[in-house]
C-alpha cells in the first residue's frame, strides 16, 4: 500500500491528539508489542486526504485490520454502515467495555468491532492481562469511555 509522507509535525500533533491511545479499542502505545502507526481514517484509496482532520492513531492490530475499508455491512439489516470515525464520533456513544469485551452499541461499533476484530480470543487475553496490571483502560481511555 503506497503511503502518502506524513510530517514530523503531522505524526507529533495526530500523536498527542490521540494521547498516544489507539483511537478505535483504546490500548495506549506503551502496553502494545508492535506500537500505534497513524491511520487514514479515509483510506488514500478512496480519496482520504492527508489531513490531520482524516488522521487518527491506530495500534497495529486495529489498524492491519481496517486496511482500506472504510465500513462494512450491518449483519442484522443487510445495511451498509461507515467505522467509527474518532474526528466525529465520541466512543462512549457507539461502544462500552464490558470485562475486557468491547460491546458495540451501534451499528457503526459493530462493523467497526467485527472488521477491527477487536474481540478476538489473543486480543481478550490481551486486555484481560493489561487489567490485572491496572494497565486497561489507562486514564485517558477511561475518559473517552465515559459518556
Ligand atoms: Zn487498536
Amino acid at each position: 500500500m503506497s503511503r502518502s509522507y506524513i510530517s514530523v509535525e503531522l505524526r507529533r500533533l495526530v500523536v498527542n491528539r490521540a494521547q498516544q491511545l489507539c483511537e478505535y479499542c483504546l490500548i495506549h502505545e506503551n502496553d502494545t508489542f508492535y506500537g500505534c502507526q497513524v491511520d487514514h481514517i479515509i483510506s488514500e484509496k478512496h480519496g482520504g486526504l492527508t489531513l490531520a482532520e482524516n488522521l487518527a492513531y491506530a495500534c497495529t492490530f486495529c489498524n492491519r485490520c481496517k486496511g482500506s475499508d472504510v465500513g462494512s455491512i450491518v449483519l442484522h439489516s443487510g445495511e451498509f454502515s461507515r467505522f467509527f470515525n474518532p474526528r466525529i464520533d465520541q466512543w462512549a456513544d457507539h461502544f462500552m467495555l464490558d470485562g475486557a469485551m468491547i460491546v458495540a452499541l451501534t451499528d457503526i461499533g459493530r462493523v467497526t468491532a467485527k472488521i477491527l476484530d477487536f474481540n478476538n480470543a489473543e486480543r481478550l487475553l490481551e486486555r484481560q492481562t493489561l487489567q490485572k496490571m491496572g494497565n486497561y483502560p489507562c486514564a485517558a481511555a477511561l475518559k473517552r469511555m465515559i459518556v
